[in-house]
């Protein structure tokens, strides 16, 4: 069966084979006798390997030369450890050669490429563009900004057509962040590989041997020879030999990509492989010498160090603009006195908080999005399921789809969903959307090209890693980080803080007024009572006045004393209405089962004279009930509200309909709803609070029959008191309808 796997199962590390560029040698120790050779010495050492094989260091080296090697391998650690030893002519003659040497399972590998005469002027020309690269990374703020700056020097030292870094992710995939190229060649930018791409082996391979070079993908393996059937058991593992040979795999994926030549350079972070910077060439062969390889691998070594900093550094970046966000939030919530309107309607808002493609409040049934979401019904089946399935007041996932079906229509939007419930009891929620990571890499050739099995073996080629990969990505957003968890977490507690606190002034508020409120009644029921007294003493003594000396006033000042006499008049006529409020606030109610039926036929029928006189129709739609209540204040609920319907009203035919309705309560009981309705003149939609203000009135003082302005105030306080509300509505010339309830003990 041919699956991915066989890719992390080709064992990379022991092709038995390596480029042509350089010759290999394996030797035992301490003789120093040359054990197994690749099959190119020929050509390059001008020695067959027959002439090699078995033989000492001495065929090759002066006896000078061979001294410093091995000083090099008592003095370096060299265990998987290459150490570049000279650049040395072989037999002190000839063709200038770098030697790197390491050792590896107790056997010594020589390897020799061919190289230019030391050239210090570019010794030290390298050496100046590494530290400047060092210290310009250090200085840079982002990660992206550090990538960009490592590329544009890994591209000035090699000259490869394209300079990435690439940065794995957690799933293993990965993402080029920065990128330096010819202008012959794409771009890669932003563009995703799948995690199969560079297998687990090769991985490791990255973690161990921090340089790899690739000079030409066309060329030709080299054997391996052995110096007898003993060396040939165990094949030499070349893991940490530059000349090793590629996978098959690996050159068929680079081909695809046309590239000819590459490098990669390890970026870890933690012993754990961070990213690559990955150069590619695609006009021609790239025969880098070592010393420039060394001095990337050097460059990798140092600007590994720094990658922790420029994380830490974009993270606390990050944090502090969520935090800043956060508090301007809770600022607008609090002058906006609503969570869902300061969340959404100022600036920032929520979509400026958490980095995501579109974000949505729900909240009490409402529902406001931000940015691009899936259509509000959507959203509102999503907050149901929500709010069934989730556990811990926050929810994050990168492949929405996949838990929630539903969504799959708008996966292109919402493949990542952090949500945050707010409170248990409701489903009010906070909800981030992002959409589904966008491929556009046709990385593994092309994509009308059947999978291919590379000849001879099981392995896959290439193209159905692409293939594969597409699955996995297909429905996945970015993953959410925990510090975005942490900061939809600090917003939700500073929502409900910002909550409860309102709640706490609220009740302070209410208690602040009820006390002011009983104050009130007291001081009104005290002044009226006492003001009663020397108001009755004005008057009488205004009326004296008219009717002992009435005849020695001119007519303007027994007119005078008559404006005296009725102002006294009015203003016993507030004072009692303030005292009779006053009375309303104070005294206990009896409240006891009332027949409605029965108390508003009394109304009524003290009423009737008025009511015939003006022709008014009265229908009672249908059979009142029997409420708790207590029955005076409720007549006078019923006897202000009909003397109102009937006083504001100019039809020919009045007409006042009384009856009730059933509604829902705040606790979701069932309570009624009692109304007076008349065809009158209506009231402004302005007027609907002030009327309920004690002394207002909307007309003149004598217009419509006159009136203190006091008695929907006492309806109201009556109704009040019963733990009922009152509310009108109303349509000018049409008619009002006033409706009220005794609170939800009525039932
Ligand atoms: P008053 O009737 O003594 O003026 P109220 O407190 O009963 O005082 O009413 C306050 C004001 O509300 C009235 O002046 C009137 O303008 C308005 N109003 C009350 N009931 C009605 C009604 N049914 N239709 C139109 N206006 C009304």
């Amino acid at each position: 069966m041919v699956d991915l796997t066989n890719c992390d199962r080709e064992p990379i590390h022991i092709p038995g084979t390596i480029q042509p560029h350089g010759v290999l040698l394996a030797l035992t120790e301490p003789d120093l006798s040359i054990i197994q050779v690749s099959a190119n010495t020929t050509t390059l050492l001008g020695l067959s390997p027959q002439h090699l094989l078995g033989q000492p260091l001495g065929v090759l080296f002066t006896p000078e030369q061979i001294a410093l090697i091995q000083e090099g391998l008592s003095s370096t650690q060299i265990e998987e450890q290459k150490f570049h030893n000279l650049t040395l002519a072989l037999g002190g003659s000839g063709q200038p050669f770098d030697l790197i040497v390491h050792r590896m399972a107790g056997t010594l590998i020589l390897e020799l490429e061919a190289s230019a005469q030391s050239d210090q002027a570019l010794a030290l020309r390298v050496y100046r563009m590494v530290k400047q690269t060092v210290i310009a990374c250090q200085r840079t703020t982002s990660v992206r900004e550090f990538a960009q700056t490592l590329v544009t020097a890994v591209r000035g030292l090699t000259g490869f057509d394209r300079v990435m870094v690439y940065q794995f992710q957690a799933d293993g995939s990965g993402v080029v962040i920065a990128e330096e190229k010819s202008e012959t060649v794409e771009a890669f930018l932003d563009l995703r590989y799948p995690a199969s791409d560079i297998p687990r082996q090769a991985r490791e391979l990255y973690l161990r041997n921090w340089v790899r070079l690739i000079p030409d993908v066309n060329y030709q393996p080299v054997a391996l020879l052995a110096l007898d059937a003993d060396h040939a058991r165990e094949p030499l593992d070349l893991s940490f030999a530059s000349l090793r040979s590629v996978s098959p795999i690996h050159i068929e994926y680079l081909k695809n990509m046309g590239v000819h030549a590459s490098m990669s350079i390890s970026l870890v972070r933690h012993n754990q492989l961070w990213g690559l910077i990955a150069c590619h060439h695609e006009h021609g062969p790239v025969y880098l010498p070592y010393d420039i390889r060394a001095a990337c691998e050097f460059l990798g070594h140092m600007v590994s160090l720094q990658i922790g900093d420029k994380e830490a550094t974009e993270d606390t970046a990050y944090r502090l603009a969520l935090q800043e966000v956060q508090s301007a939030l809770v600022q607008h919530m609090s002058v906006a006195n609503d969570v869902l309107d300061g969340l959404t309607r100022f600036q920032p808002n929520l979509s400026d908080f958490i980095t995501a493609g579109g974000t949505a409040v729900c909240m009490d049934g409402r529902c406001v999005t931000l940015g691009t979401t899936p259509p509000q019904a959507l959203i509102l089946q999503l907050v149901d399921w929500l709010h069934q399935e989730m556990e811990d007041t926050i929810f994050a996932t990168n492949a929405l789809p996949s838990v929630y079906p539903p969504i799959t229509p708008f996966m292109t939007i919402a493949s990542g969903l952090l949500a945050v419930r707010l409170v248990r009891a409701r489903p009010n929620y906070l909800l981030w959307f992002r959409p589904e990571v966008v491929q556009t890499v046709n990385w593994g050739g092309n994509p009308a090209k059947p999978v291919e099995v590379v000849a001879g073996s099981d392995l896959l080629s290439p193209r159905k890693s692409f293939e594969v990969w597409k699955q996995t990505v297909t429905n996945t957003s970015l993953p959410w980080h925990d510090c975005e968890l942490a900061a939809a977490r600090d917003l939700r507690r500073a929502i409900i803080d910002l909550v409860l606190y309102k709640v706490d002034e609220l009740a302070r508020l209410n208690e602040e007024l009820t006390r002011s409120n009983v104050e009130l009644d007291s001081f009104a029921y005290v002044a009226s009572h006492d003001l009663k007294e020397p108001l009755r003493g004005l008057h009488n003594y205004a009326h004296f006045l008219i009717e002992d000396y009435g005849e020695q006033l001119d007519a303007s000042g027994t007119e005078k004393l008559e404006t005296l006499v009725r102002l006294t008049q009015r203003m016993e006529n507030l004072i009692d209405s303030l005292l009779h409020y006053s009375r309303v606030g104070r005294a206990e109610l009896t409240r006891v089962a009332v027949d409605l039926n029965a108390e508003l036929a009394d109304v009524l029928h003290l009423l009737e004279p008025r009511l015939r006189e003006d022709g008014v129709a009265i229908r009672v739609t249908r059979t009142l009930p029997t409420i708790q209540a207590d029955p005076a204040r409720v007549r006078e609920v019923f006897a202000n509200l009909i003397a109102n319907a009937l006083k504001y009203n100019d039809k020919s035919q009045k007409l006042i309909e009384i009856g009730y309705d059933l509604i829902a309560a705040g606790d979701g009981s069932k309570t009624f709803a009692f109304y007076v309705s008349d065809n009158g003149i209506g009231i402004a939609e302005e007027h609907h609070d002030t009327i309920f203000r004690i002394f207002k009135r909307l007309h003149g003082r004598d217009a419509y029959g006159g009136g203190v302005g006091a008695g929907l105030t006492i309806v109201k306080k009556i109704i009040e008191r019963h733990g009922g509300t009152i509310w009108l509505t109303s349509q000018l010339n049409q008619g009002t309808t006033f409706w009220f309830t005794f609170g939800a003990s009525t039932l």
